[in-house]
């Protein structure tokens, strides 16, 4: 452990007086929203965390973004596609094939073309859009000061309704040592992080939550660089009542490229949710842009550890290689599975990144300050005790 994860271990320790979580109204998730039965269990966990983001070239040349229909999968069995988290020791040439899998799929879900000049014109009002405007607004516990030192940037991705998908990069200090092995001939690096609120954009707190850690990045960056997105759905987020899904009505973290997605995710919504519009996968994987702007992203900037930010659960949730961290602040691990079409799924079991879901107890209320810096020092030291650590 180094120096720097040291000290956040003596804060997290000065800052571990009990404080009740808060269990606030919950959104519309509350009454009658139990958790989906997964297809299968989770991938069992092994030793280290990989750095090359291994995937499966020839998985994802399966998931041929060919039209079909839901009614193709009325009498196939659902498969369960409990792909063992082996990809970890390929080799990685997959970039191309996967950006080539992107690219079809964006060819597919290209929207037709008849916008209007007023149309256009309200489109070039959406995306000069500020962060800390109307998306703040909406979000429990996030001052404007808090927003304002996020300092938040267009990545140049835009949501369906052209709303930017805004991130902030926080670099590790450059005197600080690279740990991550990268295995092969690229030289070692530190370990990168992508962090993601609001995927389901009636999980406000989500959002929240990212812009504390993006505080306590500034503040404490340990020695990684991080990669935040604070609302991948403003969409979703920015309805009068907040959607999980997004503005086409799709459930983005149904929405990514498993292998054999087609017929799987259809499948799985027909058979096991009975067509809930609140988890319609979409028609194609990638048929969003708020999935392909995560998807570059992985592509582009190649994260060793993903987290994803939900509500509302209560639980830790982990997919992919390494050893899952045992609790951050007062959720505990408790492995729910995996879904065709899932963030989990694609990036753990799929691309070999460890994605850490964390289910935060409440939807529209955040846990306390002092919880969520918990939760932060506690997976700074997870993520500094599984990297490899590489001689200087
Ligand atoms: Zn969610």
């Amino acid at each position: 452990m180094s120096a720097r994860l040291a000290r956040a271990g003596l804060i997290a320790a000065a800052a571990g007086a009990a404080v009740l979580m808060l269990r606030g109204p919950i959104g519309d998730h509350a009454a009658g929203d139990p958790l989906e039965t997964p297809l299968a269990a989770s991938a069992p966990a092994s030793a280290a965390i990989p750095v090359a983001a291994a995937s499966a070239a020839a998985e994802l040349a399966a998931v041929a973004p060919a039209a079909s229909g839901a009614s193709a999968a009325a009498s196939a069995p659902v498969v369960a596609a409990a792909v063992p988290a082996s990809a970890a020791s390929a080799p990685a040439p997959v970039a191309a094939a996967a950006s080539a899998a992107a690219s079809a799929a964006i060819a597919a879900a290209a929207p037709a073309s008849g916008a209007s000049a007023a149309a256009l014109a309200a489109l070039a009002a959406r995306q000069a859009v500020k962060p800390c405007g109307e998306l703040i607004a909406r979000l429990p516990n996030v001052s404007q000061a808090l927003c304002e030192a996020a300092e938040l940037k267009a990545s140049g991705w835009m949501s369906v309704e052209g709303f930017p998908l805004f991130q902030r990069d926080v670099a590790a200090p450059a005197q600080s040592v690279a740990v991550v092995s990268t295995g092969g001939p690229r030289p070692p690096r530190r370990p990168r992080v992508l962090v993601i609120g609001a995927i389901h954009g009636d999980e406000i707190s989500s959002a929240s939550l990212v812009f504390h850690w993006i505080a306590h990045a500034i503040e404490t960056g340990a020695e990684m660089d991080w990669r935040f997105i604070p609302a991948l759905n403003p969409d979703g987020l920015l309805q009068k009542k907040p959607s999980r899904m997004n503005a086409r009505g799709i459930d983005l973290n149904r929405n990514f490229p498993t292998p054999h997605w087609h017929p799987n995710a259809h499948e799985y919504w027909i058979k096991r949710t009975k067509q809930d519009a609140r988890r319609y996968p979409g028609p194609e994987p990638l048929s969003e842009p708020e999935s392909r702007f995560v998807t570059h992203t992985m592509d582009s900037w190649k994260p060793d550890v993903i987290v994803s930010v939900h509500a509302p659960f209560g639980v830790l949730d982990y997919d992919g290689p390494s050893t899952p961290p045992e609790r951050l602040g007062r959720l505990f691990l408790d492995r729910v599975g995996i879904y065709p079409g899932s963030l989990g799924n694609y990036g753990g079991a799929h691309r070999g990144i460890p994605v850490v879901t964390i289910e935060l107890p409440s939807a529209v209320s955040t846990p306390t300050d002092a919880d969520m810096r918990q939760m932060w020092i506690d997976l700074l030291r997870w993520i500094g005790e599984r990297l490899s650590p590489v001689e200087r």
